[in-house]
């Protein structure tokens, strides 16, 4: 491994964090496991920008929070977004199940990334919201470590190693 720094976060560094996520009424909605940290290249726009900027300048052991409206977020929520889909339009063993997260295509031909929000006999719900958009992010985060990116991770803009792709 890559010895770790005791410089502030910027753009280049790879960040080891441990967090706890929650929304507005202090219901948790995600934390990091416990010796599973989130890895992630700073700057890379790897998490939602408006943790990434109050991240930049922090150092190893730092604590640090930050409240990240939708817009630096995941976004509001666009109804509009939300598609029931016959079940005939999938593979007839196709294993749907709620949560999923499907690809679709549109008109144009881009990828769509769907998430199953509702599976009936007939009919599947779709959902091309991310999950947490149009929650306000209470983010509380430890900066467990801090190194410099290889050259490999700064040119695909990810983390490598055990918790990147090999
Ligand atoms: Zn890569």
């Amino acid at each position: 491994m890559t010895d770790s720094t005791t410089d502030p976060i910027r753009d280049g560094h790879v960040v080891s964090l441990q967090y706890i996520l929650r929304n507005d009424e202090g219901v948790e909605l995600d934390r990091s496991g416990p010796g599973d940290p989130l890895v992630y290249l700073h700057g890379a726009s790897n998490i939602v920008p408006g943790l990434e900027e109050k991240l930049t300048g922090a150092t190893k052991g730092a604590t640090v929070r930050a409240v990240v409206p939708p817009e630096r977020g995941y976004g509001p929520r666009v109804e509009g977004a939300v598609q029931r889909v016959p079940r005939s339009a999938f593979a007839p063993d196709a294993q749907i199940e709620e949560g999923m997260q499907v690809v679709g295509e549109s008109d144009d031909g881009q990828a769509l990334t769907f998430f199953v929000t509702e599976v009936a006999p007939e009919t599947i719900v779709l959902d091309g919201n991310h999950p947490l958009a149009g929650e306000t992010l209470h983010f509380e985060c430890t900066v467990e470590d801090i190194r410099e990116a290889t050259d490999e991770e700064r040119s695909h803009g990810h983390v490598h190693g055990p918790h990147g792709h090999g």
